[in-house]
């Protein structure tokens, strides 16, 4: 299989799986009655997002937005560029914006205010991965599986130059 010789597992499929169950089953107390909208962050965002909504018993909608930040791959500028933007208003909507990963958290910074000027009833964040050490900016997280180490993680979701993303498991590259 793909990448097991350049990945070091961090977190195997079974924990992952776990985590989302237990996220899932925060969602389902906190919604009770209400039909939240995710919104996943293409593309690393969507095994977690589509994991997510099956455990989820409540009726989800379900849309995407593609985001694109200037500058290299492994650095994010904070200048977020929206390269594909949501099909839903978010007005009266309960959101739930869902993202792979936060690094700098200049990204999820920027796109709670976007959605925020689109008023929405609620907005939470839930993401599956956070790197502590690089937060540049405060950003509310709401829902948060795993903190990993400041190194370039890949796998469920999580690429490196369009690889690894159908890696079951979440790991960093060795030589990276
Ligand atoms: P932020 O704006 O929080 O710095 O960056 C968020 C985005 O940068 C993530 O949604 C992801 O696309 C990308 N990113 C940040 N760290 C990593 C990493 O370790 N691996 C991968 N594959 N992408 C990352």
């Amino acid at each position: 299989m793909q990448g097991l010789n350049e990945v070091e597992v961090l977190i195997p499929e079974e924990e992952i799986q776990k985590k989302v169950s237990e996220i899932a089953a925060r969602i389902n107390r906190d919604y009770k009655g209400r039909n939240p909208l995710l919104v996943g962050v293409l593309r690393g965002a969507v095994f977690f997002l589509t994991d997510l909504a099956r455990r989820i018993n409540l009726p989800v909608k379900i849309d995407f937005i593609a985001v694109s930040s200037y500058g290299s791959t492994t650095e994010s500028s904070g200048i977020v560029k929206i390269t594909k933007d949501l099909e839903f208003s978010l007005e009266g909507e309960d959101v739930i914006l869902v993202e792979d990963i936060i690094d700098t958290g200049l990204t999820v910074k920027y796109l709670l205010e976007l959605f925020e000027a689109r008023k929405p009833a609620s907005l939470k964040v839930c993401s599956l991965l956070l790197k502590p050490a690089r937060l540049k900016v405060q950003v509310p997280i709401d829902y948060l599986g795993f903190e990993v180490p400041n190194r370039f993680i890949v796998g469920y979701g999580l690429d490196y130059d369009q690889k690894y993303r159908n890696l079951p498991f979440i790991g960093y590259l060795k030589d990276k």
